[in-house]
C-alpha cells in the first residue's frame, strides 16, 4: 500500500503546526517545528497564511488531517464520501471514521511511538482484534472490540520497552485498556469530542464539496 516516505518533521513545518509524526522526538526541544516553526523551502519564511485565499486554507486543513493520520488522498477521500452519505455531520462522521482504524487505536493504546510505527507493526501481524489475525491498518474497530497483542509478540526487546512505558500516554475514554494483558476493548465509538486535534474539519467538507 502506498504511503509517504518524505522527511516527516517537513510536513509539519509546511501546516505550521505539530503533527506528531516522530514519536518521543515530538514531545521534546528536538522538535524542528518548536525550533523553527515555519514552512520548509526558500519562501516558506515570507509565506503569510492570513492572506491565504479561502481555496487555501481548505487545502491546507485537508493536508493537515491526511498527515495527522498518515494517510493518501484517494482513501482519505473515499472516507469522505461515506462520511458525507451518513446521518450527521459530515465532517465529524470523517474525523471519528479514520480514529477508528486499527493503526490509530493501536497508536492510541501506547504501543507504537507514532501512526507511522503503528502502521508497520499492524502490517507485520503483531495485532488480534477478538482473537483474530488482523494486519490491515485501516480495519475499522467497533464497538465492543477487543484488540491485544500477539502472545508471541509480546517478548520482544521492542515491545517490552513500548508496553513498560504504555501509560505514558493519555488513553482516549473510548478505549479501556488492559494494560496487564496488553489489550484494550473499545467501549464506545469515538466522537468529536475525543479527537484532541484542533481540525477545522468544515473546511475539508467545503472543499470536497465544491
Ligand atoms: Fe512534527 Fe514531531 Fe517532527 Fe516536531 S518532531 S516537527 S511534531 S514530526
Amino acid at each position: 500500500m502506498a504511503r509517504y516516505t518524505g522527511a516527516v518533521c517537513r510536513l509539519c513545518r509546511r501546516e505550521g503546526c505539530k503533527l506528531f509524526l516522530k514519536g518521543d522526538r515530538c514531545f521534546s526541544d528536538k522538535c524542528s517545528i518548536a525550533r523553527r516553526g515555519k514552512a520548509p523551502g526558500q519562501h516558506g519564511a515570507n509565506s503569510n497564511r492570513r492572506r491565504a485565499k479561502e481555496y487555501g486554507l481548505q487545502l491546507r486543513e485537508k493536508q493537515k488531517a491526511k498527515r495527522y493520520y498518515g494517510i493518501l488522498e484517494k482513501q482519505f477521500k473515499n472516507y469522505f464520501i461515506k462520511a458525507d452519505k451518513k446521518e450527521g455531520q459530515t465532517g465529524e462522521n470523517l474525523l471519528t471514521a479514520i480514529e477508528r482504524r486499527l493503526d490509530n487505536v493501536v497508536y492510541r493504546m501506547g504501543l507504537a511511538d507514532s501512526r507511522r510505527e503503528a502502521r508497520q507493526l499492524v502490517t507485520h501481524g503483531h495485532f488480534r482484534v477478538n482473537g483474530k489475525k488482523v494486519n490491515i491498518p485501516s480495519y475499522l474497530v467497533n464497538k465492543n472490540d477487543v484488540i491485544s497483542l500477539k502472545e508471541s509478540s509480546r517478548d520482544s526487546e521492542k515491545f517490552k520497552m513500548l508496553i513498560e512505558n504504555i501509560t505514558a500516554r493519555t488513553v482516549p475514554s473510548w478505549i479501556s485498556l488492559d494494560k496487564e494483558n496488553v489489550s484494550a476493548t473499545i467501549t464506545a465509538l469515538p466522537t468529536r469530542a475525543d479527537i484532541d486535534f484542533p481540525f477545522e474539519e468544515h473546511l475539508i467538507v467545503e472543499l470536497y464539496s465544491k
